[in-house]
């Protein structure tokens, strides 16, 4: 099938204008020409956002980092700005090849909106927005009002991700992030956890947790975060949770695995925190 026209656009004002006349967004390809080739998705032309200034920059501020819709996972895991949130450095890491990953763009990630993107877990994580650009001007939303549903998100016609918007957690959060897929590189997560984790005297302050894989969308189990409250972070302590966790996840059966064989091991991998604080292997986060 002959490729669509590629249209490169002088500026975000002009892409916005070709994406609302029918123009697909193009970034790093790495999504949009594997659909291409297997007959996904048949755009009249395609925009190339993928080098333009204003979609490309990652500004740290005081309060946080903002992170243009078509900054590369490499160009994140290369910006100063960046090294106060690890979370995010640990979940762009396990993404793709490196080659994957100097092609591919958050924005990109964000708006195939998959369950198991893994750019999604720290930007559920850390309560991000996601600041659009239309026709009729600008937006923010909260990440989880952007995404949908699998390939399903707030995306209006015409309308592009700018930017991300990333607040700095509070000082003292411990870091987690793990996926498991069916081999070891290159993988599509069969279940994902990434987690934030304050602590008090011994016990849990707070908890984030975010699941990818196992529901429609990336997971924040509130109920479960709430749970963990006032426990010690021990593989003990956490058992106790790991059924209230397996209860509230809401997984599909495919070709990667079974519906069952995921909620098992979302509970595996809260275990999994646990035992990798019990050996100080959690990564510190912000201060
Ligand atoms: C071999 C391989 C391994 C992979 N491994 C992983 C992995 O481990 N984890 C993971 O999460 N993903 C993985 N992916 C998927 C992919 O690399 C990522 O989702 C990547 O971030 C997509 O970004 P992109 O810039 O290439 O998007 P593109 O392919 O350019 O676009 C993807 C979609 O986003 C839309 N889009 C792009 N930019 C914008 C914008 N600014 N505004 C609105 N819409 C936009 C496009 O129209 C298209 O629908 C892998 C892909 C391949 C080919």
């Amino acid at each position: 099938m002959p490729r669509p026209e590629i249209v490169r656009p002088r500026d975000l004002a002009e892409a916005v204008r070709l994406t609302a006349e029918g123009g697909q967004p193009l970034a790093g390809g790495t999504d949009l020409f594997v659909r291409l080739q297997k007959g996904g998705t048949r755009p009249e032309f395609l925009v190339y956002v993928g080098e333009l200034p204003e979609l490309r920059a990652i500004r740290g501020t005081e309060e946080g980092v903002e992170i243009g819709a078509a900054a590369t996972h490499a160009a994140i895991l290369a910006s100063p700005a960046i090294a106060r949130v690890p979370i995010m450095g640990l979940a762009l890491r396990t993404i793709g090849s490196p080659a994957v990953r100097h092609m591919g763009t958050l924005g990109g990630n964000l708006a195939n909106a998959s369950p198991a993107g893994d750019g999604l877990i720290p930007l559920y994580l850390l309560d991000a927005r996601v600041n659009l650009a239309g026709p009729s001007g600008e937006r923010s939303l909260p990440v989880a009002e952007f995404v949908h549903g699998p390939g399903k998100t707030a995306l209006r016609l015409g309308e592009l991700i700018r930017s991300v918007t990333v607040a700095f957690p509070r000082d003292g959060a411990q870091a987690y992030f793990r996926k498991v897929g069916r081999r070891r590189a290159l993988v599509i997560a069969v279940a994902s956890l990434g987690a934030l984790v304050w602590l008090e005297e011994g016990r849990i302050r707070e908890a984030r947790l975010a699941l990818g894989s196992v529901a429609p969308t990336v997971l924040r189990p509130r109920e479960v975060e709430e749970a963990l409250v006032g426990r010690p972070l021990t593989v003990d302590a956490l058992a106790e949770v790991r059924n209230g966790l397996s209860a509230a996840v809401e997984p599909i059966s495919d070709l990667r695995a079974s519906a069952d064989y995921r909620r098992q091991v979302a509970g595996n991998l809260l275990l999994d925190l646990a035992s990798r604080a019990a050996h100080s292997a959690l990564c510190g986060q912000g201060g």
